[in-house]
């Protein structure tokens, strides 16, 4: 099976989860694994060296929202959202388009202040990208840009549709969903890769070994720019 494995909110909070998921994918032999990094928070310096560490070990960073939480007031749209899906984490849901251009430009400035390569890949916090127009994706510093539904690929305008499974369960009702929304995508005849959506906790929740079953079923790991063709 071709996967996309990324693991999302990597944070100077989530360092240590972080690096006991990548243990877990390192002993499965699984090497290419996308870092998805938010920037706007208080990294410390071997924080800041580790994620070095990561990239040069063939971890790809991309970036991943600004702070990941909502700030400004919320739209009835957003409230409904953090209910049911993203827990005030959304942080593009009540922006104005400008406003999000403006933050995901700022997400990968501080990738190359920081001395890191340029990040091709930006997924948005909840994989919420709010109201911003495929024109200004376009003019945006991103090649691939990641939804709930897929990849855009923002210079051609073109859309990639990717099953995805997720693994964060911390409640009985959460992993009944997921049991079955991933149940659903696994057994979609397709040859297209799987993305593999691990957050900081995921190892440690009720979905942990369900999650190292899909992993061990991993043959090949791709990085985002590799699925344009
Ligand atoms: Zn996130």
């Amino acid at each position: 099976m071709k996967a996309l494995i990324s693991i999302h909110d990597v944070m100077p909070n989530t360092m240590t989860e972080v690096a006991e998921i990548l243990e877990i994918c390192f002993s499965l032999r699984i090497k290419r694994v996308t870092l998805l990094v938010v920037p706007g928070l208080d990294w410390q310096q071997e924080q800041v060296d580790q994620l070095r560490q990561w990239e040069k070990s063939d971890c790809e960073l991309a970036a991943h929202g600004w702070v990941h939480r909502c700030s400004s007031k919320k739209s009835l749209w957003h409230h409904i959202h953090s209910l049911i899906l993203s827990r005030n984490v959304a942080e593009h849901l009540s922006l104005k388009p400008d406003d999000i251009t403006e933050l995901m430009n700022k997400s990968s400035n501080w990738f190359v202040e920081n001395g890191f390569n340029q990040p091709s890949l930006y997924v948005p916090p909840a994989w919420a990208l709010g109201k911003i127009s495929k024109r200004a994706l376009q003019a945006c510093e991103y090649s691939q840009v990641e939804t709930i539904t897929g990849v855009i690929f923002t210079k051609y305008g073109q859309t990639k549709r990717l099953p995805l499974v997720g693994f964060e369960a911390d409640t009985f009702t959460r992993e009944l969903a997921l049991r079955f929304l991933n149940g659903v995508a696994l057994r979609i005849p397709t040859t297209k890769p799987l993305r593999i959506s691990i957050h900081p906790y995921d190892h440690k929740l009720r979905l942990s070994e369900y999650l190292e079953t899909v992993l061990k079923h991993c043959t090949q790991t791709l990085s985002y720019s590799d699925i344009l063709h």
